[in-house]
């Protein structure tokens, strides 16, 4: 009897190499065990063209209304995607739609095996990261200074009020910036950040460089700071894990020496440069998985790569494709679980721990896809995507059957 489902998993299908993935996981490691009960929503590109993407706002909505998801990787169109798919708009990225309907933080986690080792010797279990994905830096306002003057910083409330600070004198040329971050989107951060480490059972390391940045990088700090006493203090020492702040500099010190593990939450800047920092060092951006956590608790689990399109193209032309499917599994079991968790639903849970193990122990026992022979200490075989499956397929079957 296959496994029953109380609540649809909302579905995230999208495009290239990743799409052609994504329907034989279906095929081979969920249907034969899942009753699926799915909504499903096609995040093509062509199907985003033809609904002038209101299938993404829908799938996003979907998502507030269950509460799990899984998506596919999507193109985000660029000039030459708007040749090729003949669109009639360049349609803004899925994911940045979904983040700011559903508002949330996105975890990046590496996924480990025995035999890719991490470039930091020590590093035991994985650090995810957490990056805050608004404000500062990617929203400023630059000038650049043509020449000698005086450079103020000017806010003038709705109230009336205005406060105003001199920044620089110039004698010759230079450059300004003004960034800015809301508090609304900090709580946010903050209790995404909070209620991911519960769900993880992982401490919760947070940095910034309030030395230096006594108002703004400051404020993040008394923010978290008051969002963890007053909402999470009791619920973390229950579950046995902790929350410390930390400088940017020490917290870098700290996680190269450290056995991993936790979940280390930085501000946009800082989370665009670490992750990919630490990605890198863990071996391969496929084998990591990406989960946005909103801060009323939806979740949207999905690979941290794109669709792949150099190997798509060659799976077009009839060649065969290695391309590493670990990611998306993972999206899928992560979501699965997320799912029987909130349903109680045990063997959902269970089969989630399976499938991840099974495709953990492919890998173990020396069967991959290519990018991972690469990165491995020994030998091994290196099959196509569609035979890697099957392998994770024949001992998940071993494990349930
Ligand atoms: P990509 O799809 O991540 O691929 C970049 C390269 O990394 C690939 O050509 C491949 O290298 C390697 N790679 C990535 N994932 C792999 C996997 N699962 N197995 C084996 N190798 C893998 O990034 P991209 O080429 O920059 O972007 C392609 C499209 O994806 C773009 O249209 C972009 O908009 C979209 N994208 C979507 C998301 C998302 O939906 N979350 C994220 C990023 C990009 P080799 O070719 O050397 O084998
Ligand atoms: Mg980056």
């Amino acid at each position: 009897m296959k496994i029953q489902m109380k609540i649809p998993l909302v579905e995230m299908d999208g495009d290239e190499m990743t799409r052609v993935l994504w329907s034989q996981i279906k095929e081979i490691l969920i249907l034969p065990y899942v009753d699926l009960k799915s909504e499903y929503y096609d995040l093509s590109l062509v199907n985003r063209e033809a609904t002038k993407d209101q299938v993404t706002i829908d799938a996003a909505l979907a998502n507030k209304k269950y509460g799990v998801s899984v998506k596919c990787a999507t193109i985000t169109p660029n000039k030459q995607r708007v040749e090729e798919y003949g669109l009639s708009e360049m349609w803004k990225s899925p994911n940045g739609t979904i983040r700011a309907i559903l508002d949330g933080t996105v975890f990046r986690t590496p996924i480990m095996v025995s035999s890719i080792k991490p470039a930091v010797r020590t590093w035991e279990k994985p650090i995810t990261i957490a990056r805050h994905a608004f404000g500062d830096v990617y929203r400023a306002s630059e000038i650049r200074v043509e020449g000698p003057g005086v450079a103020r910083l000017v806010f003038t409330g709705d109230s009336g009020i205005e406060i105003e600070e001199e920044i620089a004198r110039f004698e010759g040329l230079g450059v300004l910036q003004g960034q800015f971050n809301k508090d609304s989107s900090i709580y946010s951060f903050a209790r995404s950040c909070f209620e991911f480490a519960l769900s993880a059972r992982q401490d919760l390391w947070f940095s910034t460089k309030d030395t230096i940045s006594k108002k703004y990088d400051h404020r993040f700090k008394d923010i978290f700071q008051e969002v963890y006493d007053q909402e999470y203090r009791a619920r973390f020492e229950a579950a046995g894990i902790e929350y410390f702040y930390t400088l940017i500099d020490d917290a870098v010190a700290r996680v190269i020496r450290s056995k991993g593990g936790f979940i280390w939450a930085c501000k946009n800047y800082d989370g665009d440069v670490m992750s990919d920092m630490v990605s890198t060092a863990f071996g391969s951006l496929a084998m990591m998985t990406s989960v946005l956590v909103s801060p009323d608790g939806n979740y949207e689990y999905e690979a941290a790569h794109g669709t792949v399109t150099r190997h798509y193209y060659r799976y077009l032309k009839g060649e065969e494709t290695s391309t590493n499917p670990v990611a998306t599994i993972f999206a899928w079991s992560g979501a699965l679980r997320k799912r029987a968790e909130f349903d109680e639903i045990p063997e959902l849970i269970h089969f989630a721990d399976d499938l991840e193990e099974a495709t953990l122990q492919t890998i173990e026992d020396g069967e991959m896809t290519g990018d991972l022979v690469a990165l491995c200490d020994r030998p091994a075989t290196k099959l196509n995507s569609t035979e890697f499956l099957q392998a994770i397929g024949r001992r998940l079957e071993a494990r349930i059957g």
